[in-house]
């Protein structure tokens, strides 16, 4: 049944595999960038060793274990859900293994070492998108460490080849670079958490208007215009069943605001939307028509189908029970139903509906005519 329109439960049981899906598609794509860098290094590491400025073998082994290294982690993206491991983790892993690599390339390098060092300014460009600014900046760190470690051991054991000045000097090149790129970086993280905060605020937003379009204030029950739209909707439908439709009127209901006042007759007004909003079939939909009137559309519903819902209505309105109104007296409603001709508007079944419903009102009330 319809009171109005409801969009969060689809939202709510498809939106966690569509971002999980999302995820996903993102860590391929940078999976696939890191894998192109990855090539292209071990290419240029291949002609360093061509030209005789990096030894072979290390060189080698270094281009196996990135290789095996990049498929592995490609492996470890595709079962990240099944293995339950964080997008956040595995960024902070794939990161770890590049400055890993990185150092390693810098300490067989030779000559172009330096050029090498660029690589980690992308690495950790890549931690700071791809995860927390804190966490980010703890990689830097451990970047830094590990460099000042390798520059500090092969300024030891070759101070010739790996002269102390120049290391130094490469780091505090280094040191810098990888400061500014973790700042910017991260500012430009917080530039994007910012935009989907306000993304989501204006989903909210619409979310309301949505609402405030669709709903009426008073009863919660789908309001004119929406009903308006359902209708449309349904006259464009081509369903072979028939449809129905009923205008349902509360008795009297002047008195009930003159005897106990505007909120007790409000209160009768929620009453009674509640109440028929529970006895109704699951793609019926009860609208507040207009103050104390109500229009009930009920598709692929004959008129004894029709007449059966109408009826359960009137059981429950006529048990209802309003605070500030004394016990004996009744809410009850006339209503005037309607059978929807073959492709006629629904303006005509709804103006046969409401010359039955005058009919009922004029034999007594509390009653339901068949047009
Ligand atoms: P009948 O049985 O012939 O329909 O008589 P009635 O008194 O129900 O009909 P009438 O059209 O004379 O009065 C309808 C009343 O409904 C008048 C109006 O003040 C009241 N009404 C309309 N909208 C609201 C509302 O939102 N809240 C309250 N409390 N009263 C409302
Ligand atoms: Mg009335
Ligand atoms: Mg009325």
């Amino acid at each position: 049944m319809t009171s109005a329109p409801s969009s969060t439960d689809s939202k709510g049981t498809t939106a966690a595999p569509a971002h999980a899906a999302l995820m996903l598609r993102r860590m391929r794509n940078y999976w696939i960038a890191t894998a192109m860098l990855y090539v292209a290094t071990m290419g240029l590491l291949a002609a360093q060793v061509g030209a005789g400025y990096t030894p072979r073998g290390p060189a080698l082994v270094l281009s196996i274990v990135a290789a095996c290294g990049t498929l592995a982690f490609y492996a470890l993206i595709h079962f990240s859900a099944r293995l339950k491991i964080a997008p956040d983790m595995l960024a902070a892993l794939q990161s770890l293994f590049a400055i890993g690599c990185t150092i390693a390339g810098y300490a067989i390098a030779g000559p172009l070492r330096s050029s090498l060092l660029s690589m980690l300014v992308v690495a950790i460009a890549f931690c700071t998108f791809a995860m927390h600014p804190r966490r980010a900046l703890l990689l830097a760190g451990a970047a830094l460490a590990g460099m000042a470690g390798i520059m500090w051991y092969l300024q030891a054991i070759d101070p010739l080849g790996h002269p102390p000045a120049v290391e130094a000097m490469s780091f505090g090149y280094l040191a810098a670079a990888l400061l500014a790129t973790t700042l910017l970086a991260s500012e430009m993280t917080k530039l994007r958490r910012r935009m989907k905060a306000s993304k989501q605020e204006l989903l909210a937003a619409l979310d309301t208007i949505r609402t405030l379009a669709t709903v009426d204030e008073l009863t919660s029950l789908a309001n004119r215009r929406h009903m308006n739209e359902l209708l449309g909707a349904e006259e464009r439908r081509s369903a072979p069943a028939t449809s129905c439709v009923a205008l349902l009127d509360l008795d009297l209901f002047k008195q009930v605001n003159d005897q106990y006042g505007h909120a007790v007759g409000d209160a009768v007004l929620r009453g009674f939307a509640g109440a028929a909003h529970g006895a109704l079939r699951e793609h019926d939909t009860l609208a507040r028509w207009g103050g104390e009137e109500f229009l009930l559309l009920l598709p692929d519903a004959t008129p004894q189908a029709a007449r059966q819902v109408l009826e359960r209505i009137v059981t429950r309105v006529h048990a209802l029970q309003i605070d500030g109104m004394t016990p004996e007296r009744r809410i009850s409603f006339s209503a005037g139903l309607a059978e929807r001709r073959d492709g006629e508007p629904f303006t005509e079944a709804i103006s046969r509906a409401d010359k039955a419903l005058y009919r009922a009102k004029a034999a007594g009330r509390d009653r339901i005519e068949v047009a």
